[in-house]
């Protein structure tokens, strides 16, 4: 498995690249859910690369750019395991020198992530803007579990052109339904014990909801089962139920409605979604 550091020396691999390349850009402290981007990527493609960043323009002020996990060799290891033939570890200095360019998208960064954490899909799409071209992939592969941005990034590739099919792949779950998260390492037993709430609720809307059901109606089912007795220490951020293509609010289910949930467990803060139909 190559290991490449800047820019220079990818390119000069990948010149010597004509077939295919699968992408798979992430932040590292790698999971199960990673692995299995990756290895939808070498199914389907000859080369995978795997891109290792923790980028600082997707986190505001007050979020944990600083004490995300790094775990770099334990990522080296696990990827030599699945398969993959390149990883890119690119630094600050490199993807970012004196930048004055941006890649920004409207109204779709206005609510649910965007609207909590103002400026991240901008810094989202700008990294991942770089990494496109610098990583020239055939394919690029990104979890549902962070669906909106997913959503986000499919609409810059087809309003910039870039020529790469974009595939999204599914949720990785604990046994008890918690997504795979890196931010999980953060949870103490306790919180841990109680993040699930996030998939139950989930589990509770696709079972109870159907088509044409009031959404004001679901919110109050899920209020009633779960919200009103929420630990004191974990914090609703969202819980919305939005058309899952544009994010926009609708009066009833229908087959492109999808619940969005955030909710801080202590300081961390975690997400998930599921199509309710
Ligand atoms: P991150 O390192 O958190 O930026 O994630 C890198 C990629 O892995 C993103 O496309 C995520 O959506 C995806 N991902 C993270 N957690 C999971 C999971 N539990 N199942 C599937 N994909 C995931």
């Amino acid at each position: 498995m190559h290991i490449f550091k800047d820019v220079k020396s990818y390119s000069k691999w990948r010149e010597s690249i004509d077939t295919s390349v699968g992408f798979v850009p992430t932040m590292g402290c790698l999971h199960a859910g990673h692995s299995f981007l990756v290895q939808n990527s070498v199914k389907e493609n000859e080369n995978t690369v795997v891109s290792i960043f923790v980028n600082p323009t997707q986190f505001g002020p007050n979020e944990d750019f600083e004490k995300y996990p790094r775990t770099i060799d334990d990522d080296i290891r696990l990827l030599e395991e699945t398969g993959c033939s390149a990883v890119f570890l690119p630094y600050n200095k490199m993807m970012y020198d004196n930048p004055k360019v941006f890649v920004d998208v409207d109204e779709l960064d206005e609510m649910l992530c965007g609207e909590k954490r103002p400026g991240h899909f901008k810094g989202v799409l700008t990294v991942v803007a770089k990494l496109f071209n610098i990583i020239r992939p055939t394919r690029a592969y990104f979890g549902e579990k962070d669906y909106q941005q997913f959503v986000i990034i499919n609409k810059m590739v087809k309003d910039l052109f870039f020529e790469l099919e974009m595939r999204m792949i599914p949720i990785v779950r604990e046994k008890d339904g918690l997504a795979l998260s890196s931010r999980n390492r953060y949870l103490c037993e306790e919180h841990r014990k109680h993040a699930v709430i996030l998939s139950e609720i989930i589990r509770f809307a696709q079972e109870n909801c159907f088509e044409g059901m009031k959404i004001t109606e679901a919110y109050k089912m899920i209020r009633n089962k779960f919200l009103e007795n929420i630990p004191d220490f974990m914090k609703v951020d969202y819980v919305d139920i939005r058309n899952g293509n544009d994010f926009r609010f609708e009066d009833n289910i229908t087959r492109d409605s999808r619940i969005f949930l955030a909710i801080y467990c202590g300081e961390t803060r975690l997400i998930d979604n599921g199509k309710i139909l």
